[in-house]
């Protein structure tokens, strides 16, 4: 690529990083991003790009947010760290805040989205066993993704992401994206548990259908099956709710959030009903870095910031604008998924072309198999940003 021998910095980093950086994550983009502002990374070439991606919905806020980093500097000259041995003040306010915003009633914070889903397991299979029941078995959907941990791995039902990892641990079955019928065939007596993307990101932005989200929660109201929801992606304000289930309007047992809650910190978290929490007792469960001084002070902020400036709403305007606008685009056949966290289907199989092309004009978007584009902008992208990429995609795409 000629323009990685015009920039030595990328090129010595593209060394250290071959020779040194175990090779999971392939063939990186040719991009050593330096410093960003807003909705802008500076690039060691020079250049600028409008981030379209925002760190895989990680940076809500975009990117130096003057809220994060007062927050960062007022919390790193406080206190870091002092482990889960004692009271922690800014856990406590955002345990509040994020129970209160998702109508949970009890949280536990880790590092990741897959340890709050391993929690999530954890708790599911816990809460079968306090109460003398052999209901260990966790459904999930095929297509889907939850994370790297063993067990997480194991509930991503595709077979690229852990056929390798065997023996995988036991009690995991799958069943068909968006089918009842088939969640119906699926329910023996020992499945306690399914675990849900209400719009699945990975695998190229699919929102199940609002019939099949009631169906499965009327479904597991009944038979005493809990439900998960892996808000991780969907989560924090990204659909124009602060969560997926909210937009849905259906209930969970369990949510888990992670990617946008630390702004671009990492910081996890377990939400489930004071009936389900209850079945961790002292002991079940811990972490040592989950929930500390620093990062929860950091997610307070970005809490607080989301909610001063009307974020949620505005990612739903938002979303819905750019809809409108990509809807004319010839060359387009459709665009899927909810507020901020889109996906848009390609007439032909131009998905890394496009994606390319975008790039070289100065605008990052991820893409997904051939024929989708994958966008996750910042809450806080302006509609000028926004349509410069409408316009510029589709003078890309008329090429
Ligand atoms: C990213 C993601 C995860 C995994 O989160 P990590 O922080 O990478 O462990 C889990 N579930 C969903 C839906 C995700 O998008």
């Amino acid at each position: 690529m000629s323009m990685t021998n015009k920039d030595p910095l990328l090129q010595e980093i593209i060394e250290l990083d071959q020779q040194y950086y175990m090779n999971v994550f392939g063939e990186r983009s040719p991009l050593l991003f330096t410093s960003a502002t807003g909705s802008w990374l500076q690039a060691s070439d020079g250049r600028s790009y409008l981030d379209l991606l925002a760190g895989i919905a990680v940076n809500v806020l975009g990117h130096q947010h003057p809220a994060i980093q007062q927050a960062i500097q007022s919390a790193a000259s406080k206190l870091l760290h002092c482990s889960n041995l004692y009271y922690i003040e800014s856990q406590s306010r955002l345990a509040e805040k994020c129970c209160q915003a998702s109508a949970m009633d009890k949280i536990f914070f880790c590092n990741s989205g897959a340890e709050a889903n391993e929690a999530a397991i954890k708790l599911v299979r816990a809460y079968h066993h306090k109460k003398g029941e052999q209901r260990s078995r966790i459904l999930s959907a095929r297509e889907s993704f939850h994370g790297r941990t063993l067990a997480t791995v194991t509930a991503t039902g595709q077979a690229k992401y852990n056929s390798i990892f065997a023996p995988l641990p036991e009690g995991f079955d799958y069943v068909d994206f968006n089918d009842i019928e088939d969640l119906k065939r699926k329910l023996s007596p020992d499945v306690g548990g399914i675990l849900l993307e209400l719009i699945q990101g990975e695998s190229g932005v699919h929102p199940v259908n609002q019939e099949y989200a009631e169906a499965v929660a009327a479904l597991c109201a009944e038979e005493g099956i809990l439900l998960i929801i892996d808000e991780v992606q969907t989560g924090i304000g990204r659909t124009g709710a602060f969560t997926a289930a909210q937009s849905y309007g259906i209930e969970a047992d369990i949510i888990t959030l992670a990617k946008g809650l630390g702004g671009g910190l990492p910081i996890g978290a377990m939400l489930a009903k004071a009936e389900v929490a209850a079945a961790f007792s002292p002991g079940d469960h811990g972490s040592t870095f989950g929930g500390n001084p620093f990062v929860c002070e950091v997610a307070l902020a970005v809490l607080t910031t989301i909610k001063d400036k009307n974020l949620i709403p505005e990612a739903k305007r938002k979303g819905e604008l750019l809809k409108s606008s990509l809807a004319t685009v010839d060359g387009i056949t459709e665009v899927r998924g909810l507020g901020l966290m889109l996906g848009i289907e390609l007439e032909s199989d131009q998905a890394i072309e496009i994606k390319e092309a975008l790039c070289e004009a100065g605008i990052l978007v991820g893409s997904v198999g051939t024929r989708t584009l994958r966008i996750l902008p910042p809450l806080t992208i302006s509609d000028e940003e926004l349509g410069c990429f409408a316009e510029k995609i589709e003078s890309i795409i008329t090429k």
